[in-house]
């Protein structure tokens, strides 16, 4: 693909940070800036006009999430959609939050500040079911385990995990962050045992600041945000309306076209981890690739530090991360590979490659020449 700052010609492979606006998207969010603009919940035709694209988005949300209509609150995005559900459900009911130890720090948080529980995953990065269970009781209001995590990639067992869930805490809903999985699993079908769902439109060719949470009809939540009482009274404040016209076109290019790019980006991301793992020595693949979401490579190189391979990465044209998006830098430890058992001179090498829906065979051409390259420098002259 080609990017406008630096080489001419780029390998973004930096998806799950966040990915171009597709084409659907933006025609589609075109007549909301300067035709469309009225206040949707004003008394005037054009305001109901505006109001009719918000129900129609809101149509096409709930399809593709598995929902109502009356089930989708919109956002502000990915972080607001994971603390209304766990911050809202906790003003509601009180009690306990619990979430897994590789949640997004959008779940984590919240769930720390509150006092809340975290459970162990396995060294697979996969949540353990006993260790669950176990934090599970009565006092438990909350449960936040996410479909598929943003640094391995690996796909969570959550139907078993609201199984455990129903047993194990009464009072509890499921919330499943479910950012990274959209563009990827049919959300519908996978997040059909969760009482909550997040997602954001920009991890799937919509536009940023926007998302949703899907909260089921019976579940009983208090807004973070008090004012006009849009959404149900769950999210006041004017709504976004370009952005969540644009979210929906994306989610329904998403829907339409996933299971053909599963299998497109499947073979190309098989490609760059096989190519990298018969090339370069001392390179360790985290999880298990076979249960991670199609467009997720996930390296750690030994001797090698993260700020160091992705400075000499992008002076090659590819565009990389090495963990979440959202930390402050390479230097800061993984919490998900620590709660995998990673040491920290291992997880201080990894290196998250993300494809999307524009990535193509001359990306990972370029990678696959890069990479080596980079690894070699680094490691005959060290890090400095
Ligand atoms: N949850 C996950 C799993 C994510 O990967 C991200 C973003 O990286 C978020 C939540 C936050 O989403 P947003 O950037 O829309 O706030």
């Amino acid at each position: 693909m080609n990017a406008s700052a630096g080489p001419d010609e780029v390998a973004y492979l930096d998806n799950a940070a966040s990915t171009p606006l597709c084409r659907e998207a933006a025609e589609a969010m075109a007549p909301l800036h300067r035709e469309l603009y009225a206040n949707p919940t004003g008394a005037h035709c054009l305001a109901r006009a505006t109001r009719r694209r918000i129900d129609d988005a809101r149509d096409l949300m709930a399809e593709a999430l598995g929902a109502e209509p009356g089930e989708i609150v919109f956002t502000g995005g990915g972080t607001e959609s994971d603390n209304l559900a766990v911050v809202g459900r906790y003003r509601r009911a009180g009690g306990v939050p619990v979430c897994s130890a590789i949640e997004h720090h959008a779940v984590l948080e919240p769930v720390e500040h509150l006092g809340g529980r975290v459970v162990a995953v396995d060294s697979t990065g996969v949540i353990d079911c006993e260790a669950l269970a176990a934090a599970l009781d009565e006092d438990v209001t909350v449960v936040s385990v996410m479909l598929a995590n943003n640094e391995t990639g690996m796909v969570q067992p959550l139907s078993r995990v609201a199984e455990v869930v129903r047993s194990a805490a009464p009072r509890a809903v499921l919330h499943t962050d479910a950012v990274q999985a959209f563009p990827w699993l049919d959300v519908a079908t996978a997040a059909a045992g969760a009482g909550m769902i997040s997602v954001s439109a920009h991890k799937f060719g919509g536009p940023k600041g926007v998302g949703a949470l899907v909260v089921r009809a019976g579940v009983e939540l208090s807004p973070l945000l008090l004012g006009g009482g849009q959404e149900w009274g769950l999210r006041s404040g004017t709504h976004n309306a370009a952005g969540i016209v644009g979210m929906a076109a994306a989610a329904e290019v998403v829907v339409k076209n996933r299971d053909d790019q599963v299998v497109r980006l499947a073979r190309l991301r098989d490609r760059l981890a096989g190519g990298v793992l018969g090339t370069v020595e001392g390179v360790v693949e985290t999880g298990d690739r076979s249960a991670k979401v199609a467009g997720s490579v996930h390296l750690c190189f030994e001797g090698i530090e993260s700020e160091a391979l992705l400075f000499l990465l992008e002076d090659a044209g590819v565009y990389a991360s090495a963990a979440s998006s959202c930390s402050s830098g390479a230097q800061d430890p993984s919490h998900v590979l620590a709660a995998m058992g990673y040491d920290r001179g291992l997880a201080g090498g990894s290196l998250r490659l993300s494809l999307g829906y524009e990535t193509t065979e001359s990306d990972i051409d370029r990678a696959l020449a890069a990479i080596p390259t980079a690894v070699a420098r680094l490691r005959a002259h060290g890090p400095g």
